[in-house]
């Protein structure tokens, strides 16, 4: 046993160092759940150095009881405290129930019942001495404390048994950690258990043993470990992200992975354990990523049998020698994506095929356009053709018409002179007769006859008979009235028919015109001619036809040829023996 200061010295260096754990690891509680057990087992064992440094230090009684009761109730909270350590370590999803503290809070409280009220049963220290309580070699202490002792190892066996599980099974990234904490917890336990058990002289001193295990448990947990312990860092940014994160090792088993990775994985297998990590996604996928990483779809069927399509990006893990340490993995469910851009490529498609539609009507109606145009251009030339026959049919009717009209007119006109002919002159003396008859009215017909005109024709030639003729009929038209009826009768004849006028009145207008042809000459041949005319004048009398005028004309007119031509008789008259001239 070393001397008393130096314990002292030993015992108060332990309960500041497990103190100072207790302050950091309380301080950084929030950062693990593991960190939060670590303080509050470095906050046992600093109780308990600092109750042993106490106990060595003092010599009185009653503080020394009281130093007792601390003192155990310190070290009910170092098993307490590791129990909690090794779950929190193993699965940092894990929190301190309500019924865990309870349920672990129920043995410190009777320990301390148990020690306040030993002066009354001594059956926690059998001594009566509380300074050295076990006495100087043999504990004196009883079943109480047996009960107690017990139910911590039972404590300190659960966590070490979870912690070698974990060492064993759990992924090779993190057994250094388990392993150092057990390393750390080993030695204060089996130096305990022998100084227990007898053995050795050292049982004062596992508060120091204990203080060293917090030390090496802080230096691993919060110096090395704890960034694959913050559950609060990975529910924020690893469970928030939607897509499937895995982290898995060369052997295929999952390191790590988020909400999004477990729900997937349920949904993909049913029969899972409850606790992922350390499962094999080689076995349950039938192979690892590739070497080097990459991106590759796959098509799942889950356990209700649907098909569920994943878009799988590996990137590699190297761990801190730069060896293949495993992949970080990040899968994303593309089923619905999937199934829209198949969806998108089917409505693509049809839309292709219904533009290809639409194009191919739009050239037939090109086409039909350019048809109907074609026609519309051929009707408009037929409508064009049409409306020249149109107007040429037109012409030709004006034409016609003319050339009717002109028939008309030539059938009533004499063809040599232009004077009316004898149909026409028939035509309109019965008319006018029938007027003057109407009308009460007098008129007078006169027939003409061109002297001995035969000879015209012997001695200039039949054509220098016609010039005279025309030349005749000429000057005949232009010497009568409007009201006058002029017309070639026959040959070398002509009637003027006088409406209005009496037969002195007639007789009077032919003897003018008579006296101008004598006194003119007339151009024919060549040559001047002189002509003259008789003329017999015949006044309507009641009841007489045009024939019957024209029958009194012609006796009148004889009368005048056979009185020696180139006069005027008047019908009925008596033949007068004067001269022509004086006719
Ligand atoms: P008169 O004084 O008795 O009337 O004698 P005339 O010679 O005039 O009479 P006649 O009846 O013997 O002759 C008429 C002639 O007129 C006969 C005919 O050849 C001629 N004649 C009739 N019509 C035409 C005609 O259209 N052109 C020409 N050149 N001669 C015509
Ligand atoms: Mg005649
Ligand atoms: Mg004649």
């Amino acid at each position: 046993m070393a001397g008393r200061p130096l314990l002292i010295l030993l015992f108060a260096l332990s309960a500041i160092v497990a103190a100072m754990v207790a302050v950091v690891g309380w301080r950084r509680r929030h950062a693990a759940p593991a960190v939060g057990a670590l303080a509050f087992l470095a906050a046992g064992i600093a109780g308990w150095s600092a109750a042993d440094a106490l106990l060595t230090l003092t010599a009185g009684a009653e503080i020394a009881r009281v130093l007792q009761a601390v003192k155990f109730l310190a070290i009910g909270a170092v098993p307490a405290g590791l129990c909690c350590l090794s779950l929190a370590v193993v699965d940092r999803r894990w929190r301190p129930s309500r019924r865990t503290i309870v349920l672990l809070g129920i043995e410190p409280v009777l320990l301390l019942a148990a020690i306040v009220t030993n002066p009354w049963h001594y059956r926690f220290f059998l001594a009566t001495d509380w300074a050295d309580p076990y006495g100087t070699s043999t504990p004196q202490v009883g079943p109480l404390f047996w009960a107690h002792t017990s139910y911590s190892y039972l404590l300190l066996a659960a966590a070490v048994v979870r912690l070698m599980q974990a060492w064993i099974k759990g992924p090779r990234a993190q057994r250094g950690l388990y392993g150092a904490i057990l390393a750390g917890a080993f030695a204060p336990i089996a130096a305990n258990v022998a100084s227990l058990a007898g053995l050795v002289q050292v049982t004062g001193l596992t508060s120091v043993g204990f203080c060293v295990t917090a030390v090496i448990i802080y230096w691993t947990l919060v110096r090395r470990s704890l960034p694959e312990l913050v559950p609060v860092a990975r529910e924020r940014v690893f469970d928030m992200i939607g897509d499937v994160v895995a982290t898995i090792d060369a052997s295929g088993r999952i390191l790590d992975l988020n909400a999004a990775a477990e729900r997937m994985l349920r949904q993909l297998a049913h029969d899972l354990p409850d606790r992922l990590i350390g499962l094999s996604l080689a076995d349950m996928f039938g192979g690892l990523p590739p070497a080097g990483g990459g991106e590759t779809e796959v098509s799942l069927t889950d356990g209700a049998g649907r098909e569920v399509d994943l878009n799988v990006r590996a990137s590699v893990l190297h761990d801190r020698r730069g060896g293949h340490a495993g992949w970080a993995v990040l899968a994303r469910d593309v089923t619905v994506l999937n199934r829209q851009r198949r969806d998108l490529e089917h409505a693509n498609a049809q839309l292709l095929q219904q533009r290809t539609e639409l194009e191919q009507s739009n050239t037939r109606l090109h086409d039909k356009q350019q048809e109907l145009e074609a026609v519309n251009g051929r009707l408009h030339d037929k409508q064009r053709q049409l409306e020249q026959s149109n107007t040429q049919l037109h012409e030709k009717l004006r034409t016609i018409e003319l050339l009717r009209a002109d028939l008309v007119e030539q059938a009533t006109r004499d063809a040599l002179t232009g004077l009316h002919n004898r149909r026409h002159l028939m035509e309109g003396l019965r008319q006018t007769m029938a007027a003057a008859v109407a009308g009460d009215q007098p008129l007078s017909l006169a027939l003409l006859d061109i002297d001995h005109f035969k000879q015209v024709n012997d001695r200039y030639g039949h054509r220098a008979g016609d010039e005279v003729l025309i030349a005749f009929a000429r000057l005949l038209g232009g010497e009568v009235r409007r009201s006058d009826i002029v017309a070639r009768y026959g040959g070398e004849e002509f009637v003027v028919v006088f409406p209005g006028a009496s037969a002195d009145q007639a007789r009077a207008r032919v003897n003018a015109l008579r006296e101008r042809v004598a006194g003119e000459s007339v151009h024919a041949d060549g040559r001047l001619l002189q002509v003259t005319f008789s003329a017999g004048v015949a006044a309507l009398a009641p009841g007489h036809s045009p024939d019957d005028l024209l029958q009194a004309a012609d006796q009148a007119l004889y009368a005048a040829k056979h009185g020696g031509r180139n006069q005027v008789r008047v019908a009925g008259e008596p033949e007068a023996g004067a001269p022509p001239s004086a006719a």
